[in-house]
């Protein structure tokens, strides 16, 4: 008791010390500091509480003498979250320093949190400084800035649009997901969606009904998975869900078509109702598939992107088999923007030339042109075959450059090999749909034309089926100007792609070379056999050059030429050859001119093809 009124006195002369508005009470500094301010006593008794902690007047006359416990009650705090002040407070009694810390305080009553700062101040004796006599207690709200500290947090782990969770609260669950696996949480699954045909929607509808499509495909799957899955934005049209607990793999894949079911219903929005999209899906399953962040996404984007390969609106689950192809890929790749980007083209690639023959009217065969094939020797991987390095290289942006150095190697070898026939002869180049999309290839041709003085009908561009059907109208504006500066183009491996007689008419070209499956079984089945017929009569009726591609053996000829087709190309005649090899072949006397009547046929193609 003395101790308290030695408090009081203590903190009279304490507050008297101080400058003060008014002498009539020297307190009022303190009790109206916009700052919350109670003062105990070693006993944790109130002895003095301005208006900002005590609220009015009257609660703050009841507060003193009383704990904290009565505080509590007074304001309807939970008691548990005093707790923190409690320890505390016995801190401060034992170790007399100042103590920082920040309370949450809970009031079930009105179903609210509020936030503080709290400073404890050891009060000493002014006689002697040992002597603890009270403590201070000093508190600001912090309840504004945790409010917008969590505004700001929606608004960096949430996505605008959907609503939904965004990439970087998808990565920061899939770390705690492998933080909790290590603890031995059990299985669970990273589902990587990616919309088929939405930026199909975008062209057609625009990007409104775009991004109401998105918003509704996020309610969709939201509804159909657990509490404990999350299901984020990650992208543009991909989403991906983090699923957990799960018994078994199979859980993953259950959830994967009843998402695919799902999305694929049709969607109604105004008037429009969208019935073509669907979603793929790539699945990794923690911790097998990886027991890192970075790893797993990456897997599961393998996993994807094989999925939509495949089929579209399917699903597929990563598997080891399938890194083992996707590295090969990134190897192949990396070898290959290598040499474009170093240059090197001459030091790796080779351009080899396939004769094309005519059988003429007199019944003698002769070489009318060639086709350049590019071959690559890398000296990491070896003899690259261009069915697999061509379709990366039109992945990736690298087929633009690589079919440059193609056009202007060709055209100069062929022009060095030209120069030595009196016949006439061309060359063919392949050409991808993308080279052939570029909006600044016909410009580019014109000028490789000029340079190298190539006469333009002796200049044949391939393209195959699937490039017409691309873009359409870009194409269509290419093969129409490049046609008009006079060059040919060829619709290759006709009849394996979609192509129509809709787009034989459409487009300028000249000249259908039938892929070699359909001539490869035209003496064995009866069904091919019609088929190439047909694609003969059909094109000969629109009036184009049939070139058939695969002559293998002496059967497929005979076949063709039944059919009335008289050009060829194929290992019959000739494999595709090395420069010198050609010119030797296209100088000499040629060996098949009169191939019909040539008893070891065989043998003599066998010369030619090494
Ligand atoms: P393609 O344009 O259809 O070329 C014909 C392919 O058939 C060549 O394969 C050729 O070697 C092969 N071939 C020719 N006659 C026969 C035969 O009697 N039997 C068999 N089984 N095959 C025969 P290659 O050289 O492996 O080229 C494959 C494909 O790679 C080419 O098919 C073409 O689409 C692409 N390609 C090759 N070089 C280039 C290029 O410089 N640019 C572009 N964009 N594509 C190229
Ligand atoms: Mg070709
Ligand atoms: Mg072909």
């Amino acid at each position: 008791m003395r101790n308290n009124n030695g408090l009081t006195g203590f903190l009279k002369r304490l507050f008297q010390r101080i400058p003060h508005l008014t002498s009539a009470d020297p307190y009022r500094v303190y009790r109206e500091i916009p700052m919350e301010i109670a003062i105990y006593d070693t006993q944790g008794k109130y002895k003095f509480v301005n208006k900002l902690y005590g609220g009015d007047d009257k609660v703050t006359r009841r507060l003193l003498g009383r704990t904290d416990d009565f505080y509590a009650k007074i304001k309807g705090i939970n008691g548990d979250s005093l707790q923190k002040r409690r320890q505390y407070f016995l801190q401060i009694l034992e170790e007399k320093k100042v103590i920082q810390f920040t309370e949450k305080l809970h009031f079930p009553g009105k179903n609210q949190t509020l936030y503080y700062k709290r400073i404890f101040q050891p009060l000493f004796s002014e006689h002697d400084p040992q002597e603890l006599r009270g403590v201070c207690l000093f508190g600001n709200s912090l309840t504004f800035i945790v409010q917008a500290q969590k505004e700001l947090k929606y608004l960096v782990y949430h996505d605008k649009l959907t609503g939904l969770k965004n990439r970087e609260a998808f990565f920061d669950e899939v770390d705690q997901m492998l933080i909790d696996t290590d603890r031995g949480e059990v299985l669970g699954a990273i589902l990587m969606c990616d919309l088929d045909n939405f930026k199909t929607v975008n062209d057609q509808y625009g990007h409104k009904i775009a991004d109401f499509c998105l918003k509704e495909i996020a309610q969709r799957i939201s509804k159909l998975i657990r509490k404990s899955d999350q299901v984020f934005r990650v992208g543009g049209d991909e989403y991906s869900i983090v699923l957990r607990n799960l018994n078994h793999e199979y859980d993953a894949s259950r959830v994967a078509e009843k998402i695919l079911h799902e999305v694929s219903k049709p969607l109604k929005i105004l008037d429009y109702t969208i019935n073509y999209l669907s979603m793929s899906i790539g699945i990794v399953v923690i911790p097998k598939d990886g027991k890192e962040r970075d790893v797993l996404i990456q897997n599961a984007t393998f996993a994807l992107k094989n999925a939509k390969k495949v089929k579209i609106s399917d699903f597929q689950f990563f598997s080891e088999e399938l890194t083992k192809t996707s590295m090969a890929r990134l190897e192949l790749e990396n070898n290959l923007r290598k040499v474009v980007n170093e240059n090197i083209f001459e030091n790796q690639f080779e351009v080899y030339y396939q004769p094309i023959v005519e059988k003429g009217n007199d019944g003698s065969y002769a070489i009318i042109g060639c086709e350049a094939l590019l071959r690559w020797h890398n000296p990491d991987l070896g003899e690259v075959s261009p069915a697999i390095f061509i379709p990366v290289a039109e992945d990736t942006d690298l087929i633009g450059p690589i079919g440059d150095w193609v056009l202007y190697k060709a055209i100069n070898d062929f022009k060095s090999v030209a120069a030595k026939v009196s016949h006439p002869l061309y060359i063919s180049v392949n050409f991808s749909a993308k080279q052939m999309r570029a909006p600044h290839i016909v410009s580019k041709v014109e000028g490789i034309i000029e340079n190298t003085h190539i006469k333009p009908e002796n200049l044949h561009l391939e393209i195959t089926e699937t490039s017409l059907l691309d873009e359409e109208q870009q194409v269509l504006e290419n093969i129409n100007a490049l046609e008009k500066l006079g060059l040919r183009i060829a619709i290759d491996d006709f009849g394996v792609g979609f192509a129509s007689l809709k787009y034989l008419q459409k487009f300028p070209v000249s000249i259908i070379k039938i892929d070699r499956s359909f001539i490869k079984h035209i003496n064995l089945s009866h069904d091919h056999q019609k088929l190439v017929e047909s694609i003969i009569i059909l094109g000969k009726n629109l009036n184009k050059e049939i070139i058939a591609e695969g002559v293998e053996n002496f059967e497929h000829l005979q076949m063709l030429n039944t059919q009335n087709c008289h050009k060829y190309q194929g290992f019959l005649f000739s494999k595709p050859l090395q420069l010198h090899q050609f010119e030797k072949l296209l100088t000499g006397d040629y060996p098949f001119a009169n191939i019909e009547k040539l008893p070891n046929i065989l043998e003599n193609t066998l010369n030619l093809k090494n």
